[in-house]
């Protein structure tokens, strides 16, 4: 039912839309919708378009737009939360695993929920690099080990093993 009303309603947003997205390649290019598809636990809106003259595709992302978070570094430098940043570092970690761009969307949206959740306009490096890593944990072993060695830079062999086991006891926990 929610689905049938969902599908219609971008039926109608598409066919009915009159400001169109200009082709990135060619700038005068008129473009159409050709898939929209909810997102990020449907806080948003991902549309493949295509350019209508050379057939160019591409990908746009509707979002709501929040105030910024600040995130604090160990040594107390701050940065603006990006989530481009942080998307990236995940899908370098699930190169060449199964995980598709849409998990990859659907986890840095579930962290930035978490972060938001806090109401607080800063929050520390660790904290959100703990999120990702739980996120991850339950998601790929593989993407997981990668990302946390990353994160916790592993001096030695022995902080690698500590690493694996906490997954491991994690794993078998739950
Ligand atoms: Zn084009």
């Amino acid at each position: 039912m929610i689905d049938t009303i969902f599908s219609a309603n971008i039926k109608s947003i598409t066919l009915n839309i009159d400001i169109q997205m200009k082709c990135p390649k060619a700038p005068y290019g008129n473009t159409k919708v050709i898939e929209s598809r909810l997102v990020a636990s449907g806080t948003a809106i991902r549309r493949r378009r295509q350019c209508i003259d050379a057939g160019h595709r591409f990908t746009t992302y509707e979002r709501v737009e929040r105030p910024s978070i600040v995130v604090v570094k160990k040594n107390g430098q701050r940065q603006i939360f990006d989530r481009m940043k942080i998307t990236e570092g995940i899908q370098r970690a699930c190169d060449k695993t199964t995980v598709t761009v849409e998990q990859v969307e659907d986890l840095v949206a579930l962290v930035e929920e978490k972060i938001y959740a806090t109401g607080k306009a800063e929050v520390n490096a660790d904290f959100v690099g703990e999120l990702v890593m739980e996120q991850l944990a339950q998601l790929n072993d593989v993407a997981y080990v990668r990302f946390a060695s990353v994160y916790r830079s592993f001096k030695d062999i022995s902080s690698f093993e500590r690493e694996l086991s906490r997954l491991k006891k994690r794993l078998y926990d739950d």
